[in-house]
């Protein structure tokens, strides 16, 4: 008898024509979202599961926010791109806001995180130059190992991690590299022609690395007595990821420059920014920099209503503590697998002593969606709406996972 062939269910058929005609930058898991609401997503099967990655942190208001969806819907209609070569009148509205919630003065809007990134590194060298008076060509930018502030040439060029610059140099000279965490290899480093350190507060991509107690403060003090801007790349921590407006906060410390993304715009859209004192971004004039897309009125519509949604449902507060119950939740969990449990706010981390793909795998196939970091870390990451029941129920999962794998 001759075998028939099995048919392909929606969610292979769906996957093969991806990868067929996209690109393999990514390492999904095989499953197909087609809707999602808060904090679960529901497969083209009808399955649902739990989003506990949240679009990397970008999606904390939660999927599909019905205010930010009547915002968009709203300014769509309108009107949805005017570039800069117009005025429209949402920009100065959403530069207010978010310069005030910082409690910065000027705002420079982009669109992705790895721009806002290049923006920052724009603006502080050319601060260096016009008001420190570093000599043409020679400003420097220390920052980290492990870091990571996106995908651009210049920023996997001072990337520590080999699977993300292999064959995609030569990259920009400029940036000097020190360990994470380490204030006296930072004073070491400095030289008169550094004109900023640009860090993480925390390292989330590199497995939710948090430094030494005390660092970001001291890093600050170092940066103030030194003349060099302090950039903080909070688009992955910032707005409440962390159980604090940004990371910075809870070592009291304020940086020279906010980098934002991601939960900026709730998922809708992507919106990024730059947001920092007049002295430092007084130093871009016409034709110095810009993005066709950049501070359109229908990224600022949707950021100032996710921005007001953070607030108006105290999304920090809950961040704080739902994160705090989840980490003391998830450290009752004993397995010898784990090396270590840490967090802040709904940032947690679960490091494992081997690779964390077969148990994201495993939670996958019990309605729980998180993505490995760095190969050894679980990273739990819901969107900041998520509710207790849900994340007891998360934890029954990882217990079920770490008693059947
Ligand atoms: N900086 C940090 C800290 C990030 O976590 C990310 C993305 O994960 C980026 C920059 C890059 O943002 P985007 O992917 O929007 O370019």
């Amino acid at each position: 008898m001759m075998a028939t062939a099995t048919p392909l269910t929606a969610t292979d058929s769906i996957i093969e024509l991806e990868d067929e005609w996209g690109a393999h930058n990514y390492h999904p898991l095989d499953l197909v979202v087609a809707h999602a609401r808060g904090a679960w997503v529901t497969d083209v099967e009808g399955n649902r599961y739990l989003d506990c990655l949240s679009a990397y942190s970008a999606v904390n208001q939660g999927h599909c926010h019905p205010r930010l969806l009547a915002t968009f819907v709203e300014q769509a209609s309108r009107v949805t791109l005017t570039s800069r070569a117009f005025r429209n009148e949402q920009l100065g509205a959403f530069c207010e806001e978010l310069a005030t919630l910082c409690g910065m003065e000027m705002v420079l809007p982009m669109n992705t995180g790895a721009e806002a990134v290049e923006t920052a590194i724009k603006a502080a060298r050319r601060w260096g130059y016009t008001k420190k008076g570093i000599a043409e060509g020679r400003a420097q930018i220390i920052v980290f190992e492990n870091n990571f502030h996106g995908r651009t040439t210049t920023i996997v060029g001072f990337s520590s991690e080999p699977a993300y610059k292999k064959h995609f140099g030569p990259f920009a000279p400029g940036f000097t590299m020190v360990p994470f965490g380490d204030i006296e290899a930072v004073r070491a480093a400095m030289t008169d022609d550094t004109c900023a350190v640009l860090f993480e507060p925390i390292q989330c991509e590199a497995g939710v690395l948090m430094p030494p107690d005390g660092f970001l403060r001291q890093l600050a003090d170092l940066c103030h007595e030194q003349n060099v801007l302090m950039i903080a790349d909070e688009i992955q921590t910032g707005l409440g990821r962390t159980g604090k407006l940004f990371a910075c906060d809870h070592d009291g410390v304020t940086p020279d420059m906010y980098i934002l993304g991601k939960a900026l715009s709730g998922g809708f859209y992507p919106v990024s920014a730059v947001v920092s004192r007049r002295d430092v971004l007084d130093v871009f004039g016409p034709g110095s920099h810009g993005s066709t897309y950049g501070g359109n009125p229908l990224g600022c519509a949707v950021a100032r209503e996710a921005l007001r949604v953070t607030q108006d449902e105290n999304l920090v507060e809950r961040s704080a503590e739902l994160g705090a119950w989840l980490l003391a939740q998830v450290r009752t969990i004993r397995d010898d697998r784990i090396a270590a449990v840490r967090g802040r706010g709904l940032m947690v981390a679960i490091e494992l002593r081997e690779p964390a793909r077969k148990y994201c795998e495993a939670l996958k196939g019990r309605g729980m969606l998180c993505k490995e970091t760095h190969d050894f870390v679980i990273r739990l990451s819901p969107p900041l709406v998520v509710s207790q029941d849900d994340l007891a129920w998360a934890v029954d999962q990882l217990r079920a996972v770490f008693a059947s794998v």
